[in-house]
């Protein structure tokens, strides 16, 4: 009998293989109290520790970046620094000569603090950070029991791996030519574990509880990344439909690599620029491997999370203009920091809210952050005169919020002339509309800002009163409930008739399903995270924009979400 689970789409496509479970070794823990006499050679157990997963450690870093380069590298070094760390190494001198902790016990306490510390930050990004801690936590406890090290090498050709958890320096071991996907009980879209699928281009879905206990090695399995689908054990004709559905995808992406320099024009003519998102310089590549035409947002937050300290003026200055000079004349839309609330910044003092994605967030906290605020405005201006630089005011939800903004730029780009250091001081200020309050009022909106970009991920969240981390309500999160469809058309009429752009920089942008609906609004722009640029323009280029404008009036008037992928399908 086939079984169906469904969980996170962390990665799409479709794997076809056999489950293999991938369970660690439990390391234990000694938890009585050591006597003098066992100070000493705990203390030497511990170095030593130490120095059999660094050992380990510079093996990964040196495989990682043979393999996939630098960047997916570096988080080995930081482990290394984390292990290495001046504060670590005295606290468990200390746990373990003034407590009488065994080595074990004293690293167990240590880093499950430390990752708790972490999770405590209420922030997607930072709490799935603390997994980083637990990693190094594992290995350390597994060198002080003399056990080996767990390796994914050992995965058998043509598998799907299943685990509860894959950390960094388990997933390093894993070999692409060999694994077929990923099934996992923990992670979450933004884990180390999902970037990496994403990047190898394994699929992978997360978020299956209990999992790992429902299956036994060798068992046959389907997944659909794209659609967060597990099938056990599927009939004969199910395979055969879902190998039909890989050889398709296949093809198709093999269409996709020709279209790198196409432009995104539908069968009647309609062109639509696709964009990338990104968070960081590091991420410029998707821009060259997508052939993108823009930056339709630059996520500058990540750059404030990564640091113990508010980062620079100079800093973000530097970041701001080595992005703005690579993409040389084609726009770059830089959000304005989207902290507080469900992102905090553990060194600005934020207070525990009930309900952060309802508080003290984006555009809300500028004027109490002034001096953080006048130094990104600053650092954006200064690398406006590098390139096409825009700025992007997040959370927007009325009129005076941008038109504050509108003031301190025009005041900073005064400061900035006064100093002799050049700037555009025309440069574009536009606003996210992610708030159903934005849609609603974007005629008044309009009337102060330069354009607009569509926060999808939010205005769904917001639209639909629906948490849009909550995986107990995912099925109720939909881009495509006509309620959200409707927000994004009164902001798209808008813009329309103040003659100002408006595109889609949420994940929205980026799902070839939602495309017709898109194209059918008038979108000038969809900025598009990851890899799906060239099978969003593949679509494009296969629908008729006068067809699309038709099918959306349709959507509009739909009960729900699913009539409205049923007229989809009519396509
Ligand atoms: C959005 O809300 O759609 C968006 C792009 O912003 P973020 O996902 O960073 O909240
Ligand atoms: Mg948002």
């Amino acid at each position: 009998m086939s079984q169906e689970y469904h969980g996170l789409a962390a990665s799409p496509g479709i794997a076809i293989g056999t489950v293999w479970t991938f369970r660690c070794a439990e390391p234990e823990i000694d938890t009585a109290p050591i006597g003098e006499d066992r100070i000493e050679s705990e203390l030497s157990a511990f170095r030593q520790a130490q120095d059999r997963v660094e050992a380990h450690l510079k093996r990964l870093y040196q495989k990682v970046l043979a393999a996939q380069g630098e960047k997916e590298a570096e988080i080995f070094a930081s482990h290394i620094e984390m292990l290495r760390d001046e504060e670590f190494e005295k606290d468990i001198d200390t746990l373990i000569t003034g407590k009488s902790h065994t080595a074990t016990r004293a690293v167990k306490k240590y880093l499950d603090q430390a990752a708790e510390n972490m999770r405590a930050l209420d922030d997607e990004y930072l709490k799935e950070r603390a997994a980083e801690f637990k990693d190094l936590q594992h290995n350390l406890l597994l060198a002080l029991n003399d056990l080996p090290f767990a390796s994914l090498g050992e995965a058998p050709e043509g598998c799907v791996i299943f685990a509860e958890d894959l950390s960094p320096s388990e997933t390093a071991q894993l070999d692409p030519e060999k694994v077929r996907g990923f099934v996992l009980a923990g992670g979450g879209l933004t884990s180390h574990v999902a970037i990496l699928a994403r990047n190898l281009g394994l699929p992978a879905v997360m978020g299956l509880e209990g999992i790992v206990s429902r299956v036994h090695d060798g068992q046959s399995v389907i997944i659909d990344g794209g659609n967060g689908k597990v099938i056990l054990d599927a009939a004969g004709d199910t395979i055969t439909a879902y190998e039909a559905k890989k050889t398709e995808q296949k093809a198709l992406e093999k269409e996709y690599e020709k279209l790198l320099h196409e432009p995104a024009t539908s069968t009647d003519g309609v062109t639509i620029k696709l964009f990338s998102n990104i968070g960081s310089p590091q991420d410029l590549h998707l821009v060259e491997q997508n052939g993108s035409e823009g930056i339709g947002l630059f996520r500058s937050e990540f750059l404030f999370m990564e640091s113990r300290t508010a980062p620079s003026e100079d800093r973000q200055y530097r970041a701001y203009r080595q992005v703005v000079e690579h993409l040389g004349e084609r726009p770059v839309i830089l959000r304005l920091t989207d902290i507080g609330g469900d992102k905090p910044l553990p060194y600005l003092n934020f207070a525990k809210e009930d309900n952060p994605f309802l508080g003290w967030r984006g555009v809300r906290i500028y004027p109490e952050m002034d001096t953080i605020f006048t130094a990104q405005i600053r650092a954006a201006l200064r690398a406006s005169a590098h390139g096409n630089l825009w700025i992007m005011v997040p959370m927007v939800s009325n009129v005076a919020e941008i038109v504050f903004v509108r003031e301190q730029v025009c005041q900073q780009a005064d400061a900035l002339k006064r100093e002799g250091i050049a700037c555009n001081a025309g440069i574009k200020i536009g606003i996210m509309i992610e708030t159903p309050a934005a849609a609603l009022i974007a005629r008044q909106l309009a009337k102060v800002s330069d354009f607009f970009s569509i926060g999808s991920n939010d205005l769904t969240q917001y639209t639909i009163a629906v948490d849009r981390g909550n995986t107990k309500i995912s099925a109720l999160y939909d881009s495509l409930h006509p309620a959200v469809l409707r927000l994004m058309k009164e902001a798209a009429d808008a813009a329309h008739e103040a003659g100002i752009e408006i595109g889609v920089c949420g994940e929205m942008g980026g799902q070839p399903e939602a495309v017709p609906l898109l194209l059918g609004m008038g979108f000038s722009e969809l900025s598009i995270s990851g890899r799906m640029v060239s099978a969003v323009k593949y679509r494009i280029r296969h629908l008729s924009h006068k067809r699309c404008r038709q099918l959306l009036e349709q959507a509009l008037a739909a009960d729900d979400a699913a009539a409205v992928r049923a007229l989809l399908a009519t396509l």
